[in-house]
């Protein structure tokens, strides 16, 4: 990844931009397509005959076709486009899930998920009178899996599950829980919000059954995420929202839908925000090696974690048992400073980072820890420079 591609970070380059968890910049090239298709392509999709909106369908479409292939799907029809992941958990809790679970049936979720995909199940199980259940999350930042099979069971019809929290920064692993989860016939939805920027997601081998991430957090733009469905379960839906686009015919009593994907695409979809999310795929596709993007944020992980822990007044949290679990984020706390306190210092000496809970309220009131934590999330444009400019300013707080 060429950090010269970032006009927001070349622009600020006074600036360490540490929040990569919540959002990323976009390169130029993704800037300049969005400009692009404003500019000469505009038009509304599916319906038009005239060229404009044939061309604005194709290059739709096409970006479905991009998002297929990146994270191996079998086909477009897995791929669903929604505002982001949390529209992608909602719209599947309103549908597949209401249509398919009863009283008594059980959601696993693990401790550490974030609240878009802890509060959409508390709904489904208020809804259905199902239970939630929750793997358990170590002192060492881990998820507990030695009760698995007692905690996945036969009752259990979902088990949602974080790839890499947002939260610790814990990338975790999801084969042992997929494959319980089939062996009782649950369904899985992962939550890849913070996996599919950094490493490289094959849906085929995870072998889950939904999968969510964001546009943004990836150098796209806002307004777009991916709902992947896998085919076998499309049957099993009904629509997420009623309007046009995803009828196949419609009488004044009544309607019948069209096949995911358009079954849950009603009404205009996000056409430049696909498109912009096409063209930052394009931009993994020709810049970036997911190897050696993980191997530089490892290195930043490593140089922040090592300069961190020599501070005596910070406690690391996330994967601290098993730190080969770090991915490209770090949590802590400073004993003497609030989290916000110590974000508005850092903010002071240019390093912007976030503080607070992280949208895991629960896992901190867990922890006793109200004020929650601080977190500097890592992309590929960030630098070792800009880890030790962090690290001297901590030293100094
Ligand atoms: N899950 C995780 C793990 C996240 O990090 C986020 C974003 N912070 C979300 C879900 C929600 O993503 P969005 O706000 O883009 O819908």
């Amino acid at each position: 990844m060429n950090r010269n591609d970032f006009p927001w970070i070349i622009g600020n380059s006074d600036v360490a931009f540490f929040d990569n968890a919540a959002t990323s910049h976009k390169p130029h090239q993704v800037i300049e397509a969005i400009t692009h298709f404003y500019q000469y392509d505009y038009a509304p999709i599916h319906r038009g005959i005239y060229a404009s909106a044939e061309q604005a369908t194709l290059q739709y479409e096409q970006a479905r076709q991009k998002v297929a292939t990146f994270i191996n799907a079998r086909s477009t029809a897995e791929i669903v486009f929604v505002k982001g992941a949390t529209e992608g958990i909602n719209a599947v809790a309103a549908t597949w899930a209401l249509e398919n679970l009863t009283k008594g049936d059980e959601i696993v979720l693990t401790a550490m998920e974030h609240h878009a995909n802890l509060l959409p199940w508390q709904w489904v199980a208020q809804q259905k009178q199902a239970m939630l259940r929750y793997i358990p999350v170590t002192q060492g930042g881990c998820l507990d899996l030695s009760n698995l099979n007692t905690i996945i069971t036969d009752r259990t019809k979902l088990v949602a599950v974080v790839s890499t929290s947002n939260a610790l920064g814990t990338q975790n692993n999801l084969t042992p829980l997929i494959a319980r989860a089939h062996t009782v016939g649950a369904k899985v939805l992962v939550d890849a919000c913070q996996s599919v920027p950094h490493q490289k997601t094959d849906v085929q081998k995870l072998d889950c059954d939904f999968l969510v991430f964001s546009g943004h957090k990836m150098m796209g733009p806002t307004g777009i995420g991916v709902l992947y469905i896998k085919k076998e379960l499309h049957s099993d839906i009904p629509p997420y929202q009623r309007g046009g686009g995803m009828v196949r015919e419609v009488t004044y009593e009544n309607a019948t839908w069209l096949e995911v994907p358009q079954k849950f695409e009603a009404g205009t979809p996000p056409i430049a925000q696909a498109i912009g999310l096409g063209a930052a795929i394009d931009y993994y596709n020709n810049n970036i090696d997911f190897n050696a993007l993980q191997k530089h944020e490892a290195q930043l992980t490593t140089a922040a974690i090592e300069g961190l822990s020599k501070i005596s007044d910070v406690r690391l949290l996330g994967p601290i048992e098993d730190l080969k679990r770090y991915g490209h984020s770090i949590t802590f706390i400073h004993k003497k400073y609030h989290p916000h306190d110590a974000a508005a210092m850092l903010d002071v000496n240019g390093i912007f980072v976030r503080a607070g809970h992280f949208c895991a309220q629960p896992l901190f009131t867990l922890w006793h820890m109200p004020s929650g934590a601080v977190r500097v999330s890592f992309f590929g444009y960030n630098t070792l420079e800009e880890v030790e400019r962090f690290i001297s300013v901590m030293k100094k707080l």
